[in-house]
């Protein structure tokens, strides 16, 4: 037996480190599974090579709980360590690393920073271990078992060993007094699940019972089953996303996703398979998911694999935000996990991992679009929200998908944004050249003016999603010459102006004469009577509301937050506008009992005002009690 000593300089390194990681010590499990893995596969590696030799044999591995004695064991049948390169792997090079990482994050320990990331190795098993041992076998031919073992503090032995007889590596955690949850075989398994769900190599974790058929038949002549004790094998060592996409149907990706989401019933639209191996290493495969036509932050994520070890299903920063809304697995050895997710968008490999998802994700929905239309329209109302967020937040999103991002018209017909401007333009160009496109947020609310709209042979958008007023501000930035107007913004003559206004059948003066008149019936503050030549089967008073302050209302109710807030704060104004060529509105004027006239412009005025919605309470009885005298 030999000791010596562990080559740092801070003495108290255990402590701060055990500090450190303390709010996600449970992955010393990933991590010491992962050193598991990558011993067998080296061996698998060395004996295809003819480096190794000897039967390769049951190679899972194997992970134990025994409560009583307070150990956990982690067992492998890879390569093993001799003396020497337990010297060499573990003391000096992990040791030094941890202390490198001390030193480096010493002050920049934030929650933020995802502990797991940094790659600590064997180390972290002292996050949850009071004392450490390894007993280890090399492959190589002639080796001596050996034991090394050590209790957290810069001290550690070394000897060898004569009880493991076998080939590979048993690591043993005594654990720690504050750490006994670990001793729970649900929280293991739990564990295994979480992070080693689609490592490459068989992991065991206990038995499970299973049901197999005796051969012997019961009293009524059914097959005896008997229960019988079987591995309870913790992991798909191939999981999809490292086939090839030409080996799985259709039925398979579905298969992979409720393996990956065990509590998710629908089934998902479409997947895009992910295989790049250079200039980075990136598979995967990423679903659409049926998007309801709301916003809301994802419950199933994206999960993100480095070399088949789960590492977190946050993929802020390393995805653009509106591809979160994806599901699926990314596997990239090539995402830098040891830096703080503020740096990681600055990678020039995320960048570039970002942007390769980004344009897969728009060729698949281009592709689909152009092979199936049908079914691209029958899917979009569920894509939606997701495309327009991507148009929105992503200039290269944007160039691709505004050939297939579709738009639906109040019949429900869908165009694409340049098959929508052939379709309307011809009518709806106003006397400055601009197309006008129009639209509703709310069928029935908008009826009467999208009827009117109609009338007029315009067509009229259904811009009901949330994200819809802000995709409006986006495609008239990028769009040329193209303006957005809601239904109710102007009547309907306004709306798109063109030169050729109607005659008005009343003068300035008995317009000057019927404007009090009508103020006198509406609240002064909120509504702005206006006298406008309509067509005599418009109605004969309506309200609208000016684009602008509407978009900024609506942005205000978004959250628009910052500067919106002082448009937010102003009061709903509305126009009231008078049809001067209705003949109700020259009955009015020439009513000479003003007592009548009042009551006839307060009743047009109503009526109006009930149209939108906007005559509530105690106006709306008194209405509801003249118009039945009136009948009357
Ligand atoms: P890393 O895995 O990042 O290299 P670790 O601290 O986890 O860092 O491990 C250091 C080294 O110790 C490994 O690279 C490997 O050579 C060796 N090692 C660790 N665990 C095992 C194991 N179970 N079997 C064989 N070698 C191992």
């Amino acid at each position: 037996m030999s000791t010596g000593k562990i080559n740092v300089q801070t003495e108290n390194i255990f402590p701060i480190i055990k500090k450190f990681l303390y709010s996600d010590n449970e992955i010393f499990l990933r991590e010491l599974v992962s050193n598991a893995t990558d011993a067998t596969q080296k061996l698998k590696a060395l004996t295809s090579m003819g480096e190794a030799k000897g039967e390769l044999g049951d190679l899972k591995i194997e992970v134990k709980v025994d409560k009583a004695a307070k150990t956990i064991t982690i067992k492998d049948k890879g390569i093993g360590m001799t003396a020497e390169e337990i010297e060499k792997y573990i003391t000096q090079i992990a040791f030094s690393g941890a202390e490198e990482f001390v030193t480096k994050y010493k002050d920049k320990v934030d929650k933020n920073v995802v502990i797991g990331h940094f790659g600590l190795g064997f180390y972290s098993a002292f996050m949850v271990a009071a004392r450490v041992e390894i007993f280890s076998l090399s492959y190589k031919e002639g080796s001596k078992a050996v034991r090394w073992e050590c209790d957290g503090s810069p001290e550690y032995t070394i000897e060898e060993n004569t009880t493991k007889t076998d080939r590979g590596t048993e690591i043993v955690l005594h654990i720690a007094e504050d750490s006994l949850e670990f001793l729970e075989n649900s929280k293991i398994e739990g564990l295994l699940k979480k992070y080693c769900k689609f490592l490459p190599v068989e992991i065991v974790f206990g038995t499970k019972s299973e049901w197999v058929p005796s051969g012997e038949k019961d009293e009524k002549g059914n097959d005896k089953e008997n229960e019988i004790q079987v591995e309870n094998i913790i992991n798909n060592p191939i999981p999809a996303w490292i086939k090839k996409p030409i080996d799985l149907k259709d039925e398979d990706y579905k298969a992979f996703y409720r393996e990956l989401y065990p509590m998710q019933f629908e089934e998902p639209l479409f997947h895009i398979h992910l295989n790049v191996d250079y200039p980075f290493n990136l598979t995967g495969i990423l679903y659409f998911p049926k998007l309801s036509n709301k916003f809301e932050a994802p419950k199933d994520r994206i999960q993100l694999y480095s070399n088949q070890v789960f590492v977190t299903d946050n993929v802020e920063n390393i995805v653009p935000d509106f591809l979160t809304m994806l599901r699926g697995v990314i596997d990239s050895p090539d995402i830098p996990l040891n830096v703080s997710r503020s740096y990681l968008q600055a990678d020039s490999n995320v960048k570039k991992i970002s942007a390769h998802i980004t344009k897969k994700v728009a060729d698949k929905l281009e592709e689909i679009f152009k092979k199936d239309r049908p079914d691209f329209e029958a899917k979009w109302d569920d894509i939606k929200i997701f495309v327009q967020y991507g148009m929105i937040s992503d200039d290269k999103f944007y160039d691709k998908a505004s050939k297939f991002a579709l738009v639906k018209n109040t019949d429900a017909k869908a165009f694409t944004l340049e098959e929508y401007e052939a379709h309307v333009k011809a009518n709806q160009t106003d006397k400055d050249n601009k197309v006008v496109y129009l639209y509703a947020t709310n069928m029935d609310e908008q009826h009467t003016y999208i009827d009117a709209a109609k009338s007029r042979g315009y067509d009229v958008l259904l811009m009901d999603s949330p994200l819809d007023a802000h995709l409006i501000n986006h495609l008239e930035s990028k769009l040329n010459n193209t303006q957005f107007v809601r239904v109710d913004a102007d009547t309907v003559e306004k709306l798109i102006k063109k030169e050729d206004a109607q005659p008005s059948k009343l003068s300035e003066e008995e317009q000057t004469a019927l404007k009090p008149i009508v103020e006198g019936v509406v609240a002064k503050e909120k509504y702005t009577v206006t006298f406008e030549s309509l067509s005599e089967t418009d109605s004969p008073m309506l309200i609208t509301r000016p684009e602008f302050m509407r978009r900024m209302k609506d942005m205000q109710a978004m959250g628009g937050g910052g500067g919106m807030n002082f448009y937010g704060a102003m009061p709903d104004m509305y126009n009231l506008v008078v049809n001067a060529n209705h003949p109700l509105i020259g009955k009015i004027l020439a009513e000479k009992d003003s007592t009548v006239q009042s009551q006839l412009a307060k009743q047009a005025a109503d009526l109006a005002l009930l149209s939108q919605g906007l005559l509530k309470g105690e106006e709306l009885t008194k209405f509801i009690k003249r118009s039945v005298e009136m009948i009357n």
